[in-house]
């Protein structure tokens, strides 16, 4: 079924008006008929079944159905992904969208392989939101998590602090069993930082400097790639919040 994404204010008590690209991807590229059905999510997260009513010249009014099933985790997770290298980029947005991620921040680090300057980071970051709302749309999100601008080490360190939970796996940290108290102490509703190096690992000041307000937690006895890392604190996020 498919979904689109509006402004809550988009949504009535009995219909939506579906405005801007989406008019004309439902009536020219989808061909959707007066009483096809589709899924409309809010910007505060609601969701709805709806069943399309009207074509205008520049709106579709779709009538609701029903209140959809909430699909978004009770926590807000940030995960600030260090840039890997070649397509793997893709496939950790693709990912963290379907486990419920809420943004993921790009960072630049020492080790990074690859180095963007400031027009192709840009379009970078164009391209992966677009693949983010892809995978939103395929997961039933009711939100399309946004995928911030590249940002420096410090700067995501500065992001990061904000979160109530701030955990930053390390290759070289020991003893799983901290980190399964730190995933069991979270509440719903706290905000997460999740950080994650890249390919060639935290250099020596950056983790120090990440330890000074992030718990440095391990994912195990073996070394998983950069793109494998988040997903793995990610999910065992997911398990302990989902509801
Ligand atoms: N170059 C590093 C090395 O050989 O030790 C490996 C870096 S790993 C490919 C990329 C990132 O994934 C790490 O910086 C860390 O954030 C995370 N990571 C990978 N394995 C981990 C583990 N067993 N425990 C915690 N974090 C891990």
């Amino acid at each position: 079924m498919h979904q689109f994404f509006l402004e809550s204010s988009q949504i009535g008590k009995a219909y939506v008006t579906i405005i801007g690209s989406d008019v004309n991807h439902i009536r020219n590229v989808l061909r959707m008929k007066i009483g096809e059905k589709i899924r409309v999510s809010g910007s505060a997260g609601e969701s709805y079944l709806c069943r399309i009513a009207e074509y205008g010249d520049n709106f579709v009014q779709a009538d609701i159905l029903s209140e959809e099933l909430e699909t978004e985790l009770p926590s807000k997770i940030y995960l600030f992904q260090a840039l890997p290298k070649g397509d793997r980029m893709e496939i950790v947005i693709e990912k963290a969208v379907e486990l419920g991620v809420y943004e993921i921040i790009p960072m630049e680090m020492k080790y990074c392989v690859v180095k963007l300057d400031e027009k192709k980071a840009a379009a970078r970051v164009r391209k992966w939101q677009a693949q983010a709302e892809s995978a939103a749309k395929q997961s039933r999100r009711s939100i399309i998590p946004h995928i911030h601008e590249v940002v420096s080490y410090a700067e995501a360190l500065k992001l990061a602090n904000a979160c109530d939970v701030r955990l930053v796996p390390y290759e070289n940290e020991e003893g799983v069993e901290a980190t399964r108290q730190a995933v069991r102490q979270i509440c719903p509703g706290q905000s997460i930082s999740v950080m994650i190096g890249p390919e060639g690992g935290f250099a020596p000041e950056e983790i120090a400097a990440a330890r000074e307000t992030m718990q440095s937690v391990s994912l195990g006895r073996r070394i998983l790639r950069t793109d494998t890392a988040g997903m793995c604190l990610l999910s065992l996020l997911m398990l302990h919040l989902e509801q």
